[in-house]
């Protein structure tokens, strides 16, 4: 294999895995193999483990066992440390399948920042923090692997495009939007409800069903008794699902093909179908893990962080039946195991590296993101703006230990701020800032307004006041 033809090939297998482990950037992937494999040299790479992967009971299901090979390790004083000869490194059956195991080893909570980054530097600085790696370079030599084979080339033509799947699911089959749903929901998705339709519809059927506007009903999606996923409402907006409005402004309702008698039951390739879907909605939508609760109180006010609900929790229904309702619980877990985060351990506070960040909002509108960050601001409080999916999200500080999150909280909270921690974060949103000359041609076409409110704009967006004059200056000399 030649250099380029190895790049080739870990650069196909990474595009077709990335999107759905959540990750957007493929340039630090290939540099990451380039180097810890020595261009597939290396005695690991023989198994296809590319990357230098430890093995971990339980951790990657797509290895063929693994094998017995030694490896060195630099601590934080810079020396190194031999491994013992008999460590044991996952072994995989092809190229594809070690590039896949990579993604499978990190879809863990302890890699969650990895998520959505799409600048190469900002991923390989958080893998190193996760923990992925012991050279303490380790960044600046993926990075100049990067420079030096313009791996860059690699993110940019799907970038747009994985944007647009991001607000929508790709497991769809068929898209029939509904007249019946609000546009744009008012609230962050962070709650699945799962319906049953009381017949063994296909998607198609459903979608016409929801297609009648004096039907006054529809679902964001639905599976059909072939395991199929159907659209009808698109995840920015909100469906008119659960006879209840602020449940179906946060969640994301589906409707799963059931009988058309109690216990309501589902095909197994419906549960099977619904299992997958729910897993990429909480991969795109940075729901960490499903919790269900078979205390009503504890679903519809979502304690301990509970985040599944039920139509009869609003109405006087047997939705979603007997069936589904008892499978909640083994839908919460077999989801959960998509994501990676299932019985695991993974969780400790102080040695997983989780940051906590105390978030005051997420929003579908930036402009609305940009006016609480403003307040926040305002407020005395360092604070940022991160993006995930099609959301806007006003993060202060992050924190690696917990208390010190939850003090930041309380400073918030007491300024009348509604705020909650999290370990969720995303692409900084400020990375989009534009050039100087692209902001002087929105201002001469109107975009900032005018006056002291012009300037106000641009100063709260970033951007040098006097800078962008002189360009408009310049522009119009
Ligand atoms: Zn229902």
């Amino acid at each position: 294999m030649t250099k380029q033809e190895f790049i080739d090939s870990i650069a196909a297998a990474a595009k077709k895995y990335a999107s759905s482990y959540g990750i957007k950037v493929i340039s630090p992937i290939i540099a990451q193999a380039i180097l810890e494999s020595a261009w597939g040299a290396s005695s690991k790479a023989k198994y296809h483990n590319y990357f230098g992967l430890k093995y971990r009971a339980n951790r990657v299901t797509c290895n063929n066992g693994y094998f017995e090979d030694g490896g060195s390790e630099q601590s934080a004083d810079g020396t190194y440390t031999n491994l013992p000869s008999a460590t044991a490194w996952y072994a995989f059956d092809s190229l594809d399948l070690g590039v896949k195991g990579y993604f499978e080893f990190i879809n863990i909570a302890n890699y969650a920042n990895l998520k959505g980054v799409t600048d190469a530097k900002v991923y390989l600085k958080n893998i190193k923090a996760d923990g992925y790696a012991t050279s303490l370079k380790y960044v600046d030599n993926v990075y100049a692997v990067i420079i030096a084979n313009n791996l860059f080339q690699y993110d940019e033509s799907n970038e747009e495009k994985e944007e647009s799947e991001l607000s929508n699911s790709s497991l769809v089959s068929f898209t029939k939007i509904s007249p019946n749903k609000s546009s744009p929901r008012n609230h962050a998705i962070d709650t699945i409800t799962i319906h049953c339709v009381v017949g063994q519809c296909n998607v198609e059927t459903l979608g016409n069903v929801f297609a009648s506007a004096t039907r006054q009903a529809s679902s964001n999606y639905g599976v059909g008794p072939d395991g199929r996923v159907g659209m009808y409402v698109e995840e920015k907006d909100r469906s008119w699902c659960s006879s209840s409005s602020s449940n179906d402004n946060r969640a994301i309702t589906i409707e799963v093909a059931s009988d058309t008698t109690s216990p309501y039951a589902v095909t197994d390739a419906a549960l099977a179908g619904l299992i997958k879907l729910c897993a990429d909605i909480c991969k795109r939508n940075g729901i960490s893990k499903l919790v269900w609760s078979t205390d009503k109180n504890q679903r519809i006010n979502h304690l301990n962080g509970c985040n599944m609900t039920v139509h009869r929790d609003y109405a006087n229904k047997s939705c979603p039946g007997e069936y589904l309702y008892g499978k909640h619980a083994y839908i919460a877990a077999e989801v959960n195991k998509l994501l990676g985060v299932g019985t695991s351990t993974e969780t400790n506070d102080s040695t997983n590296g989780a940051l906590y960040r105390v978030q005051c909002g997420a929003f579908f509108q930036k402009s609305n993101a940009d006016a609480m960050l403003a307040k926040v601001k305002t407020a005395g409080f360092d604070t940022y703006l991160v993006q995930v999916g099609c959301l806007y999200k006003v993060q202060t500080g992050a924190y690696s230990i917990k208390a010190n999150a939850e003090a930041q909280l309380n400073k918030l909270k007491a300024k009348g701020f509604d705020a909650f921690i999290t370990t969720k974060t995303g692409i900084a949103a400020t990375v989009t800032k534009k050039s100087v000359a692209e902001i002087a041609k929105e201002v001469i076409a109107g975009k900032w307004g005018n006056g002291d409110a012009r300037k106000q704009k641009l100063q709260a967006a970033g951007y040098n006041y006097s800078e962008v004059q002189s360009k408009i200056n310049e522009l119009f000399s």
